[in-house]
């Protein structure tokens, strides 16, 4: 392939796009400058170099914004003085010299960005020129009659100076043009209409007090930008402040909350791993009383200390979570990496020397951790921190000073009782017996599936309780739907509908008022949700709804279909197998259709073996 062959085919948007702003730029600038400059007599040259010294000093002397800290250059405003007061002619040779003046200062920045950023001026100001005069604007003085013009004439500059720069982020830095555009309107929208605004006054000092005006312009231009960056370190102080604890200068409760929720949003969206680890200080409250309060701070200052040193990576984040417990966030780390790291740590205070260590059970400093792993079906942050806090809790009951992961219990360990937690719920049910006697015969129905299902996915104990207990509790937010709706024989309408729909939701918000029940809360909020995404209340999709709750859902239609309820025809076993068939893929997980379908043959086979 030839040479010019192959440089074509390796041509991108960002090329292309740099190419057509260059192409233009420079047609632009040689149409309406057309080498000008040449016949120059000395005063003008005066009025370019001292017009291209201001543009260059508005350059670097800019006025910082929060929250990001972009700055923003009133060379702007020198650019737009000169369109109304000289022309374009003037103001394309005052943007050559100060861009040639910035390339020889800016050495670090590559030519072809200079280049670049010419052109784009280049556009600007030909095209606001153009308008300018196309709206009837004169230049020379400023003229109340003519304020169309200045305001055209501006408009112009404005809206493509925004247009070509978030566009060049998009080709060149792939970020995304809308939300560039807002970030950008957001930050420096005011800002830059005072540039705008700043341009007019400068005409007037320019055509008045000529040099001595351009001076006065600058000499405020330059005292404000160093106040904005006064201003902006006091800001960044103030955020800083806002968002650590004061005594260990760890970031605090309310900035762990943020950041979770921005990683997790991160995390669903890349498919990266995130870790999150609780820490707690073992036996603190002994330290505490032999040593009192104060000398009880210098160890949480201590501790905050080691954490801020062994923690350096500058993606993971530490936070005081309250009291003597803290965490750790961990962007990219798996459970297994997450683990590891934090028994390093641990071993690292274990063998730290500080006065009165001796007194602990441990016979050293010590914490106890719980880590939970984000996965995709996890939607809010109280769950990934309730995972974290229940390892945690299984952490202390085991003999401290330990790392535990969240579901890392092994089988036998973990056989918790949990036939109380069953008759609790149950008493809740009895209420249905009054409202809605299907209801609560269903619930039960439900439960004993889920108790065999359980035991064939062989789940560990904490999950069967979960799964079995959510099963039987799944339908508790009817209990808020009035009676006559609840045991309406013919067709309920579209609005009567959407109130059974809310039961989903009323009944997470049952299970989250107290503490025992919150893990149950999917369980009753999700069992509505489809596999294709078009259920109910969010219309969550395929491995976004837990796989016990799609599960769960399973079981539901499947009971809801073989027995009586006043709204449907009831259908045999054999039929609703048929119907489970149809509606997998869409209604339902398919993978656990299957299994749910060769559960129920099973047990059909048996019950026939018996009655033979
Ligand atoms: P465990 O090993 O089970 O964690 O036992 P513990 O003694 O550490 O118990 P727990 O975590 O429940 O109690 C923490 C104690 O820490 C309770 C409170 O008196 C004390 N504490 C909480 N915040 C501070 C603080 O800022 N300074 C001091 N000195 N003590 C605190
Ligand atoms: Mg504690
Ligand atoms: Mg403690």
């Amino acid at each position: 392939m030839p040479k010019w062959k192959t440089l074509i085919a390796k041509l991108n948007l960002s090329h292309l796009y740099a190419i057509a702003i260059c192409l233009a730029g420079l047609g632009l600038f040689t149409i309406y400058n057309q080498g000008a400059f040449i016949h120059y007599t000395a005063p003008t040259w005066v009025w370019v170099y001292a017009l291209s010294g201001a543009a260059v000093v508005l350059t670097f002397f800019t006025f910082q914004l929060p929250p990001q800290g972009n700055g923003l250059s009133l060379d702007s405003s020198v650019y737009l003085a000169c369109i109304f007061v000289f022309g374009p002619t003037f103001s394309l040779t005052v943007l050559l010299v100060s861009s040639v003046a910035i390339f020889l200062i800016e050495r670090k920045t590559i030519w072809w960005k200079h280049l670049i950023n010419f052109a784009i001026y280049s556009i600007i100001i030909a095209s606001a020129s153009f308008s300018f005069t196309a709206l009837g604007g004169v230049r020379g003085p400023l003229m109340d009659s003519h304020l169309l013009a200045y305001a055209g004439g501006m408009a112009i500059y404005f809206v493509l100076n925004t247009m070509l720069i978030v566009f060049y982020y998009y080709v060149f830095y792939n970020e995304n043009l809308y939300e560039t555009l807002k970030g950008m309107m957001k930050d420096t929208i005011i800002a830059y209409l005072s540039t705008l605004v700043l341009a007019l006054v400068l005409v007037i000092l320019l055509y008045h007090n000529h040099i001595f005006g351009l001076a006065l312009f600058l000499c405020l231009s330059v005292l404000l930008s160093y106040a904005f960056k006064q201003m902006f370190a006091m800001y960044r102080d103030i955020e800083e402040r806002a968002n650590r604890d004061p005594r260990t200068g760890l970031f605090n409760h309310s900035y762990f909350e943020l950041t979770l929720e921005e990683e997790m949003r991160k995390s669903r969206s890349t498919g990266s791993s995130l870790s999150l680890a609780m820490i707690d200080i073992d036996d603190f409250k002994k330290y505490n009383d032999h040593f009192g309060h104060l000398k009880g701070d210098g160890l949480i200052v201590f501790l905050a200390e080691l954490l801020k040193k062994e923690c350096g990576s500058p993606e993971m984040v530490v936070s005081r979570y309250g009291g003597e417990e803290f965490t750790l966030l961990m962007p990219s780390y798996d459970t297994e990496q997450a683990k590891s790291f934090l028994d390093r740590l641990r071993k690292t205070l274990n063998n730290s020397h500080f006065e009165g260590a001796e007194i602990f059970p441990q016979g050293c400093l010590s914490f106890s951790s719980g880590i939970a792993g984000y996965r995709s079906d996890i939607h809010d942050k109280s769950e990934l921190v309730d995972q974290a806090d229940q390892a945690l809790y299984y952490a202390k009951k085991q003999g401290k000073n330990m790392v535990h992961v969240y579901g890392h219990q092994s089988p036998q360990e973990q056989d918790i009782d949990f036939s109380q937690d069953v008759r609790d719920i149950e008493q809740q049910l009895n209420l249905f017996m009054y409202k809605d006697l299907e209801t609560f015969k269903h619930s039960k129905r439900v439960f004993r599936y889920a108790m065999d299902i359980s035991e064939l996915l062989l789940l560990d104990s904490l999950s069967k309780r979960q799964f079995t207990l959510g099963a039987l509790i799944h339908d508790i937010g009817k209990l808020e739907i009035p009676w006559g709706i609840l045991n309406k024989k013919e067709k309920l309408t579209p609005e009567e509908w959407e109130m059974v729909k809310w039961h989903v939701t009323w009944g997470k918000q049952m299970a989250l008022m107290g503490d025992k029940f919150k893990d149950l809360a999917p369980y009753i909020e999700l069992h509505h949700e489809r596999y294709d995404g078009k259920g109910y209340p969010h219309g969550f999709k395929g491995e976004e709804i837990p796989r016990l709750c799609r599960m769960l859902t399973i079981i539901d239609s499947f009971d809801a279909m073989t027995t009586e309820r006043p709204y449907q025809p009831t259908k045999s076993v054999e039929e609703a197998i048929v119907e489970l068939r149809a509606c997998a893929g869409s209604q339902f997980d398919p993978e656990l259709t299957e299994f749910f379908i060769s559960y129920i043959e099973s047990r059909q086979l048996r019950t026939k073996e018996a009655a033979v």
